[in-house]
């Protein structure tokens, strides 16, 4: 049989063959993410060439302080959403390949994020809520997996869309979960607060 790379059996992330090898053990849904947290990983406030992919709008406060706090709180919701993405493909895999029994809420979750990508759909969160019971009284665990399986193939077909700026502005969950030195560093009153207005960093970043 043939060797999925030449050093490693499968995906160092995900765990799966389905995907080829790409770089350093990783397919190659994994390893553009792998590469893209070591950039992250690798931004210094000081050194303006590392910071290919940071937000130019982030850059033009006068506020040291602000503009210092904010980069924290930027380069640690970055990485804490590539990891995200990161968990979500391996937990992803486990579930297809049968290591972790599909019950109706996944399958609730699965219809309830294909029908968010329906941009038609005006209120997406309200079609599936609450039909994992019904779903679990329905389908057997092989039927369940099977649908898992078949909904997946529309899943991994819809492209990551990225890093999402606006989540890491408008939930403070990134701040909670900080180590507490990062924390401290970013939740520190700042003498003038004028320059906390909150601006759209969607699209306006650095060339990567
Ligand atoms: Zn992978």
């Amino acid at each position: 049989m043939k060797k999925w790379s030449h050093e490693y059996a499968k995906c160092q992330n995900c765990g799966s063959e389905r995907f080829p090898h790409k770089g350093r053990g990783y397919c190659k849904r994994c390893y553009p993410l792998v590469k893209r947290m070591e950039k992250i990983d690798s931004w210094d406030l000081s050194n303006p060439q590392s910071l290919k992919g940071y937000p130019v709008m982030a850059l033009t406060y006068r506020n040291e302080n602000y503009k210092r706090k904010l980069f924290i709180e930027l380069k640690y919701g970055c990485k804490a959403q590539i990891k995200e993405r990161l968990d979500f493909l391996r937990h992803r895999e486990a579930k297809l390949t049968g290591q972790v029994q599909i019950d109706g809420l996944t399958l609730e979750m699965s219809l309830a994020r294909i029908a968010s990508k329906c941009r038609k759909i005006k209120d997406y969160r309200r079609l599936f809520f609450g039909c994992a019971g019904s779903i679990d009284a329905h389908f057997d665990a092989e039927q369940k997996r099977y649908l898992f399986s078949l909904l997946n193939r529309i899943e991994e077909n819809i492209p990551w869309s990225g890093i999402n700026w606006q989540k890491i502005f408008l939930s403070k969950r990134y701040i909670d979960n900080m180590p507490s030195l990062l924390k401290q560093e970013c939740t520190m009153e700042d003498e003038n607060p004028e320059d906390y207005k909150e601006k759209s960093y969607k699209k306006k970043r650095t060339k990567e």
